[in-house]
């Protein structure tokens, strides 16, 4: 999956397949937010990520950089 130049890593628990997805935080209610997670295992990023222009590469940074 190529994200304007970023790549995005397999999963780093099932090496399943990841994506971005976004919609609206349950526990702040509003918010728009962005995250990464796995097709396969359901893990995922923290959901904390306002939904912006440059989310992408931040959801996408830190899902590559994950390591628990
Ligand atoms: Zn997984």
């Amino acid at each position: 999956m190529k994200l304007d130049g970023k790549q995005l890593l397999p999963c780093p628990f099932c090496g399943g397949e990841a994506e971005i997805k976004k919609g609206v935080d349950s526990t702040q209610g509003r918010e728009p937010i962005a995250w990464v997670e796995c097709k396969k295992c359901g893990c995922c990023t923290k959901k904390e990520i306002e939904w912006e222009n440059d989310c992408i590469g931040v959801v996408v940074s830190l899902w590559n950089t994950r390591k628990d």
